[in-house]
């Protein structure tokens, strides 16, 4: 199976929507911050980029869900700072402290088909949103080079429905966060207060464009949706928020990957919540919930001591790969 953005380059519709993107940042509204700073001119908003995309690393990643790793492993791209500041981000370093270096649209079009050489099954582009129109632009030199693989979509839900209506024929796979089922948690977490409504939409969105089922060729994702959700200690209440939207107002054929990997990182090492690992009881009451609400499509964790945080200041972020 070709990826879509094959047959969209083969149309002259993927230069375009890398045109219309990079066009968008001269009165940036790539997110639901609307910032409306021209990134052009060096201005900066929420997310303190300016036109330039900025990477932290790129690597074979065993570590995603199994559908994306496969046996050759997930073409992971870094791209560095956020349009979220989550108090407990597990990504800490290249979120908050904004790790990374700035690279022009050839050198990331050649990582690309670099990872792609290494035998990956996939682009897997972790927090794109700020990034678009260099995610693209490098797409579209990629693909001209003989890019064959799909684009995964790995963002974290906090996104422009319109914005995501851009990637239709360009993303096969959609890999979104839906962290909060709730305002009150979204706020105190990550200081947003409308991220329900904008992950809900904008995942409505994605699977509009790719359907809710995962296609999967030889143990490998081809095409389709995981929404994954990280399950927050003493937060199990907005787990199941979580799943109650997804069956309401989406699909219980969603692939759902329900993770309890969660590790407290140093600035939230004595909050009253965060502080501490999940429990194996509040992990599967998630599972367990998720299965007697019709969801079985569920990608699952072992709950256990073991520290599953990248270190952006190692020249291979996982510890185990
Ligand atoms: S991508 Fe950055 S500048 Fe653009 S709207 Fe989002 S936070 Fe603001």
């Amino acid at each position: 199976m070709s990826p879509a953005y094959t047959s969209l380059r083969g149309e002259g519709k993927l230069k375009k929507r890398a045109d219309t993107l990079a066009g968008i940042m001269r009165s940036c509204v790539l997110c639901p911050h609307r910032c409306r700073v021209d990134r052009t001119a060096g201005e900066k908003g929420f997310c303190r980029l300016d036109a330039r995309p900025m990477i932290d690393s790129a690597l074979a990643h065993h570590g995603e869900e199994p559908a994306l790793s496969g046996h050759g492993g997930a073409g992971t791209i870094f791209f560095s700072s956020c349009n979220m500041r989550c108090i407990y981000c597990q990504n800490y370093q290249i979120s908050h402290q904004q790790a990374g270096e700035t690279i022009d649209l050839v050198d990331l079009s050649r990582i690309m088909t670099d990872l792609q050489d290494r035998g990956c099954h996939n682009i897997d582009a972790v927090t794109p949103t700020p990034h678009l129109p260099g995610l693209i632009g490098a797409l579209l030199d990629a693909s001209q080079k003989g890019l064959s693989i799909p684009l995964v979509y790995n963002c974290g839900g906090y996104e422009n429905r319109e914005i995501i209506g851009l990637l239709d024929g360009i993303v096969d796979i959609y890999l979104p966060d839906f962290k909060y089922g709730n305002d009150r948690d979204a706020c105190e977490f990550s200081g947003v207060d409308d991220y329900v409504l904008h992950a809900a939409s904008a995942i409505r969105e994605m699977v509009r464009q790719v359907g809710d089922c995962l296609e999967v060729e030889n143990g490998v994702a081809k095409r389709g949706v995981i929404v994954r959700h990280l399950v927050l200690p003493g937060r199990v209440e907005n787990s199941l928020e979580v799943l109650e939207i997804i069956k309401r107002d989406i699909s219980t054929s969603l692939s759902l990957s329900i993770m309890s990997q969660y590790t407290p990182v140093q600035t939230v090492a004595s909050h009253p919540l965060l502080g501490r690992r999940v429990t194996n009881e509040e992990y599967e009451t998630v599972v367990n919930r998720a299965l007697d609400m019709g969801f079985d499509n569920i990608f699952v964790q072992d709950v256990s001591e073991r520290d599953l945080t990248p270190d952006f200041d190692r020249d291979t972020p996982f510890r185990w790969e």
